[in-house]
């Protein structure tokens, strides 16, 4: 085959190669190779469907790339011989471009990865590649005989398996540098490339021989691919725009579910609280407060009840002026959120609508009347944004409130009162009957993917106000001074929680829970915090107190006396929202913590903005210098953790890349995923 040469009397004839169909070729090969990236990087999001289904569809479309482009490439082909390709051996020549690809993509694809990984996607792939290329030579039966030279053969491999390398290696190492698109662009015709020239320098290896006899009846003939040409390239372009848009859809579906709400296709309140937290000069809000829906449920069922919910949604919707978004928040509220609007206007905006209301809406026959309040707030510039949610939610908790559809814009002097009554007076029974529960959000060791712990998080399911986060009702337990009784309870159920696993055979799980800053200092926490562990049985190692900057910057001297007594009695303590605070570097080096706990705004721009990952490098090399862990909260993306583990060791992350806070059932079934996948690597 590549030194022999060819039977006596045989004369070299030389083929040609028609440019439009080769440049269709490389097309196609580039097309495939784009799909097969774009369906990859869902492999690492955590959509909608498996991440499996993510890599097998992207090998599935890289090896019909590989595949397609080398049979479009042979009918670019002809020569002075008759050639035809036997079937099956076409068919089968698909299977190593479909197997090396998936090898590939899984080895880059998986979260840890070296420069020997990569090493290794680019051997298989290369391999693969050229697999296929002779796989589907030898399925050509022509009455020629053909000779490779070695050099050639050699060479036509060693670029298949470098230029997959560098594409590799670029996809997936050097995207969080640039903006994505042109680079997934550029790596794709980097791979597209790879597979042509591993087809061409292949076809630049080989010679063809014929004897004159056999040449005196054929005239130039492309191989009988032709036949073949028209349907795989409109086959392939078909397949890999499907597989395109199938991630496309993915993305949307996921989209689509996290952010909007079922019965009503508005977006919901996650959404909402997520649009609440960007800043703005002046952000005004209008919530619709529709108080008869759930005897509305009870007389008429539920089925009917989501209709009147869905024919509400949809006068507010055509109603709702163009300066407003709007949301649904709740079970039977509705938000408008007006950023950059004066209260007053938005306030006449709901006064056209509340004229809606006052004639009963027709539904299946029945007519509903509805009574309902709509409570408008306003915060500018600086204000926190939690406010503006708290000081709407303080309307509607005005006692002498009537739901005869009037607009009522916030009055301090009015509404403060009733509000924070409302969440003072319900915190015990909200402790007592389970409205306030936790959730724990794992922390996760970057280098290793091994758990290294949670976060119990506050959060509160009100009978009226549905789920309210901590940022609303903790500032008002602070300032009425009834947070301790909080934190005790929150010690109390992070420490039974612990026990609970330790009895279901989950040992030395350690949990950190939030103490507030006129906390820290009281005596009282000391002896809560003696006693829920002679209660439950558990080591102070497992208990963390995460004490937040700016409240122990308040008081520092009492402060480090108090973590040094915590510190004496074996508690591990971090310090929460590093950065945030004032803090200066002699505090740092005086106070006897074990953990830094570096803020999310430290992280959110990082890596895409230089200066903020050189401000983020800079704290994690000053923490690590004081001999402390470090902890970065609020990862969100994988470009966040690539850039973590590559700038230290032994770096601790909290986000929602790795886990959201979750209750203790959900975080099981999470476990299970996560060591599953933490222990393929
Ligand atoms: P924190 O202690 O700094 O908690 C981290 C917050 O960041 C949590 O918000 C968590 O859900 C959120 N978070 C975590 N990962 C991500 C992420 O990847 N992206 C984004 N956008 N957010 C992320 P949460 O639960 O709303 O708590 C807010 C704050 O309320 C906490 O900040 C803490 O200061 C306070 N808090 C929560 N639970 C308690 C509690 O039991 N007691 C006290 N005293 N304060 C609490
Ligand atoms: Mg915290
Ligand atoms: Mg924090």
């Amino acid at each position: 085959m590549f030194t022999s040469s060819p039977p006596s009397g045989y004369v070299e004839i030389s083929g040609d190669h028609s440019l439009s169909l080769v440049l269709l070729s490389v097309f196609i090969a580039c097309l495939a190779s784009y799909t097969a990236l774009s369906l990859n990087e869902r492999v690492r999001k955590n959509g909608f469907f498996h991440p499996a289904l993510w890599l097998l569809l992207a090998s599935f479309s890289m090896g019909f790339g590989i595949w397609s482009m080398h049979f479009i490439g042979m009918s670019a082909f002809s020569m002075p011989m008759s050639m035809h390709f036997d079937l099956l051996w076409t068919f089968f020549s698909i299977a190593p471009a479909i197997l090396a690809s998936f090898l590939a993509f899984y080895l880059v694809s998986r979260p840890k990865h070296s420069v020997l990984s990569f090493a290794l996607a680019g051997v298989t792939l290369g391999i693969g590649i050229a697999t296929m290329h002779y796989t589907g030579m030898a399925a050509m039966a022509t009455n020629a005989v053909y000779r490779y030279h070695p050099g050639l053969f050699v060479l036509s491999i060693v670029i298949a398996v470098v230029v997959s390398f560098v594409a590799l290696f670029i996809f997936s190492e050097l995207r969080k540098w640039m903006e994505k698109w042109p680079i997934k662009l550029f790596t794709s015709l980097l791979m597209g490339l790879a597979v042509s020239s591993m087809h061409y320098t292949g076809m630049k290896a080989i010679t063809f021989f014929a004897s004159p006899s056999d040449m005196a009846g054929s005239h130039t003939a492309h191989a009988n691919t032709n036949m073949l040409i028209i349907p795989i390239a409109f086959g392939m372009s078909f397949l890999l725009i499907l597989l395109l848009f199938s991630s496309v859809l993915d993305r949307y579906i996921d989209y689509r579910i996290s952010y909007f709400d079922g019965p009503t296709r508005l977006p919901n309140r996650r959404l909402f609280e997520k649009t609440l937290n960007k800043p703005t000069e002046r952000c005004s809000l209008a919530i619709w407060h529709f108080q008869n829906l759930e005897q509305i449920n009870q007389s008429y069922g539920y089925s009917f009840g989501e209709k009147v919910l869905q024919q509400i949604a949809c006068t507010l919707r055509e109603a709702h002026p163009g300066f407003t978004d709007l949301y649904r928040i709740g079970t039977n509220r509705f938000a408008f959120l007006a950023p950059s609007v004066e209260p007053d206007i938005l306030v006449q905006a709901m006064k056209a609508i509340a004229l809606k209301w006052k004639e009963p809406i027709e539904i299946e026959e029945k007519w509903i009347e509805l009574s309902s309040v709509c409570s408008v707030s306003s915060v500018s510039g600086t204000d926190n944004p939690h406010q503006l949610y708290a000081e709407a939610l303080a309307v509607l908790e005005y006692p002498l409130l009537s739901y005869e559809h009037e607009v009522v814009l916030f009055n301090p002097s009015v509404h403060s009162f009733s509000f924070e009554q409302e969440i003072l007076s319900g915190l015990t029974r909200a402790m007592k009957k389970d409205e306030l529960f936790l959730v724990y959000q794992p922390k996760i060791m970057a280098d290793s993917h091994r758990l290294a712990g949670f976060e119990a998080l506050i959060r509160w399911r009100h009978m009226e106000h549905g789920m309210l986060s901590p940022g609303i009702f903790i500032p008002i337990l602070e300032q009425h001074h009834r947070i301790n009784e909080l934190t005790d309870w929150v010690i109390d159920r992070a420490a039974r929680q612990i026990a609970e696993w330790e009895k279901s055979g989950l040992p030395n799980q350690k949990i950190a829970v939030n103490i507030p800053g006129e906390y820290v200092t009281s005596p009282r926490l000391k002896t809560v915090l003696k006693k829920t562990l002679e209660r439950y049985h558990i080591n102070p190692e497992q208990l963390e107190l995460e004490i937040t900057e700016t409240s122990v910057a308040q008081s520092a001297e009492s402060a480090i006396r108090a973590i040094g007594s915590f510190r004496a009695q074996g508690f591990p303590v971090a310090l929460d929202d590093f950065g945030t605070g004032v803090s200066s570097l002699s505090f740092l080096r005086q106070m006897p913590i074990t953990t830094l706990k570096i803020d999310k705004s430290f992280v959110d721009q990082v890596p895409l903005s230089d200066k903020d990952s050189a401000i983020l490098n800079a704290i994690i090399t000053l923490g690590q210098s004081l001999n402390l862990h470090i902890v970065i909260e609020g990862v969100e993306k994988a470009e966040q953790v690539d850039f973590l583990t590559g700038t230290a060791r032994s770096l601790i992350v909290q986000g929602y890349y790795y886990a959201k806070p979750m209750v203790p059932d959900e975080l099981a079934e999470w476990q299970t995923h996560f060591s599953a996948a933490s222990n393929a690597n």
